[in-house]
């Protein structure tokens, strides 16, 4: 059923591979790993900036060491104020409602997502809170994908600080599972320690065997 190239990965615009750049490096610093890139109608690289929750520090007009440091929230931190709103925002994973609201607020048109986080379901959906939200539509979104570049995408981020208890219970209860088993066996066995000095393209190419396992796991359970 799966071609034995790497389609998903190859296909990827130079766009996303920054945003999984950044995502990787996020993983491998020990943050969360989400990268985030800003671009604009021509498809130039407007800004880009990863996950920083565990780091100490941050380049200038990003934030470290604080929840709000996530990716697609560094990556707006860098626009300028009242910037058109034209702008398409990539990122890894699934938005929370934190960074949802901030880009409901910014500069954005448009938001692609590679990676689901089903914890964040219909966190972006403002137009209906009240009349003013609702003079107009929030930017659509493309994605979460359901391929072994969408499980790569989650994993990533689940491979960093291990979640709390309650939040594992939420991703389980809402069909994670096997992503999870993945992360947890990764993690313990070494792998992500052997790949954390190469590229993201590498690991993507030495865990791909166990993304589409999990794929074929998630279809099968019909998340
Ligand atoms: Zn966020």
């Amino acid at each position: 059923m799966h071609a034995a190239g790497q389609d998903g990965w190859d296909a990827l615009d130079e766009i996303w591979r920054e945003a999984f750049r950044q995502a990787w490096e996020a993983t491998v610093t020990g943050n969360i790993g989400v990268g985030a890139v800003v671009s604009d109608d021509t498809g130039r690289i407007v800004a880009a900036s990863r996950n920083r929750v565990t780091d100490r520090e941050a380049p200038i007009g990003e934030l470290a060491g604080t929840t709000l440091a996530h990716a697609e929230m560094n990556a707006l931190a860098r626009l300028p104020f009242r910037a058109p709103r034209t702008l398409v925002l990539t990122t890894t994973l699934q938005p929370c409602l934190q960074c949802a609201a901030a880009i409901r607020m910014g500069p954005i048109a448009r938001v692609r997502v590679a990676g689901a986080d089903p914890l964040w379901d219909g966190a972006g959906a403002f137009s209906h809170l009240n009349s003013w939200l609702g003079r107009r539509s929030d930017a659509p979104v493309e994605g979460p994908r359901r391929d072994e570049v969408g499980v790569f995408a989650t994993l990533l981020a689940r491979v960093g600080p291990g979640a709390r208890d309650h939040v594992e219970e939420g991703l389980r209860a809402r069909g994670e599972g096997p992503l999870l088993d993945l992360a947890a066996r990764v993690r313990a066995d070494g792998t992500v320690d052997k790949l954390r000095h190469g590229s993201v393209t590498a690991a993507f190419t030495a865990l791909r065997p166990d993304l589409l396992d999990v794929v074929d796991q998630l279809r099968r359970s019909g998340t």
